[in-house]
């Protein structure tokens, strides 16, 4: 049993709070009522978010990509390097980097992850003794750390677009159709030992990475849980793309597959009026990523007129060169300002931004997942945050500017209590298996720095 002294229920915010919780779900909520000595108690109580986009592994090269070499810097060759640096991750460093990953998103408020996986195979391309070695090193670090994971293997077929043979650093990656199903299968097997609400999708990698032919073929055979993939990040892929298939990323996918409300477009950066309108339309959420986006150069998303068509959205952490909720949700906001030189970008009408970015993304990134809907009802999964409305940073804060307050003038170490489908593993702001989780991760950086 949770008691809050205030919570953000489906129903606005109520007063003195128990929320009971029973096998990851949210069974009871009653309102002005006493504590119980038995009651975690704490102060507020929101629904918490999914991170909806994670590359865990890259967490690993952080710091090691913002050194300009000369000529001008650019994502292409953030990702040569990124190619380097996993030719040399074990499966050990992977489940290690994994746990700590997650750790940090559940000490920044999130519940859950959708792990985007496409490092499947040994260095050079061979596949381990089983397929599903890497995926089984996925679910362990959720099984450490109580993180509520959407495991999305990624077909990666080509190098880009126009069916290019994959490139020697893309070997790890690699699969045909017949291989990714079955790697598919020993997913689930790997995710069926974790908790019930943890479960697998599919992720074409994207566009580039795959064919018309080979993407109709997955999503006929795993088209029923969560899809995602990634779209219209850069400039280039909207012309490679462009050129090859004669339509834009979004815009040929829109045509020419049932995008529908279990679809998650990660970035969809560069879109038309028509594209954005479309997408919006179709019910798919847009996995925005807005720290990575940054850190990449990619650019900022079509935010007003998304918002405006009553878009989905929710939040990723992607290459997760920093773990921050609070960080992910105001450089959205920020993105926008910047670009269109205004304030007060991401609410329709009359509102507080905080509110409409963190309960727009709570239910996004929720559906994003297959994780229900994202909100503090009963029926739900009990995917809960506490924070601490008396911190320095929110104490001076009326009930309806706590949003605000926690997405522009706070950090993520308001955060007292995280739940993921009830299990509590954040408590007085850490996890409580942070000393073991970081003692392997360190020990990981250490082995995987000597063999650079
Ligand atoms: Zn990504």
């Amino acid at each position: 049993m949770i008691f809050a002294r205030q919570a953000k229920l489906s129903t606005g915010w109520a007063s003195n709070v128990r929320v009971s919780h029973a096998d990851g779900w949210i069974t009871a909520i009653t309102v002005d009522q006493k504590s119980d000595a038995h009651d975690t108690c704490v102060d507020t109580l929101l629904p918490s978010l999914a991170n909806l986009h994670s590359h865990s592994f890259q967490r690993a090269m952080a710091g090691m990509t913002e050194y300009r070499m000369a000529g001008k810097d650019s994502f292409w060759t953030w990702r040569d390097l990124m190619y380097r640096f996993t030719a040399n991750l074990t499966p050990e460093h992977i489940e290690a980097i994994a746990a700590f990953v997650f750790l940090e998103m559940q000490e920044a408020g999130y519940a859950s992850v959708g792990e985007f996986h496409y490092l499947h195979h040994q260095a050079g391309g061979m596949p381990y003794a089983d397929l599903g070695e890497l995926s089984g090193r996925i679910a362990a670090a959720a099984a450490t750390t109580g993180i509520g994971l959407t495991h999305l293997p990624v077909l990666y077929s080509y190098g880009g677009a126009g069916q290019v043979p994959l490139e020697t650093g893309q070997a790890r990656f690699g699969n045909s159709v017949d291989r990714f199903n079955d790697l598919v299968a020993r997913a689930r097997d790997a995710v069926a030992v974790l908790p019930a609400d943890c479960r697998v999708g599919i992720a074409p990698h994207s566009l580039r990475a795959t064919s018309p032919d080979d993407l109709k073929s997955v999503l006929a055979a795993h088209g029923d849980g969560p899809v995602h993939i990634h779209i219209a990040e850069q400039p280039k892929e909207v012309a490679d793309i462009s050129a090859w298939l004669g339509a834009r990323p979004v815009e040929w996918l829109l045509a020419n597959a049932d995008v529908s409300s279990d679809w998650c477009l990660i970035h969809a950066t560069h879109m038309t009026a028509d594209e954005t309108l479309n997408m919006a339309r179709s019910g798919a959420v847009a996995g925005l990523c807005p720290v990575t986006e940054a850190n990449l150069g990619d650019g900022p998303f079509n935010g007003p007129s998304y918002l405006e068509a009553k878009g989905a959205f929710g939040v990723g952490s992607d290459s997760n060169v920093l773990i921050s909720l609070t960080e992910e949700l105001r450089t959205l906001e920020y993105s926008q300002r910047l670009r269109d030189v205004a304030r007060n970008v991401m609410v329709i009408g009359e509102g507080s931004v905080g509110e409409t970015l963190y309960m727009g993304a709570a239910k996004g990134g929720a559906q994003a997942l297959g994780r229900g809907g994202g909100e503090i009802a009963v029926g739900e999964l009990a995917d809960v945050v506490a924070i601490d409305s008396t911190a320095p940073s929110l104490c001076a804060l009326h009930q309806d500017q706590l949003f605000d307050g926690l997405v522009f003038a706070a950090n993520d170490n308001v955060i007292t209590d995280v739940w993921s489908a009830g299990r509590h593993c954040v408590r007085s702001g850490h996890h409580v298996k942070r000393d073991e989780i970081v003692r392997g991760y360190k020990a990981a950086m250490q082995s995987l720095v000597a063999s650079l």
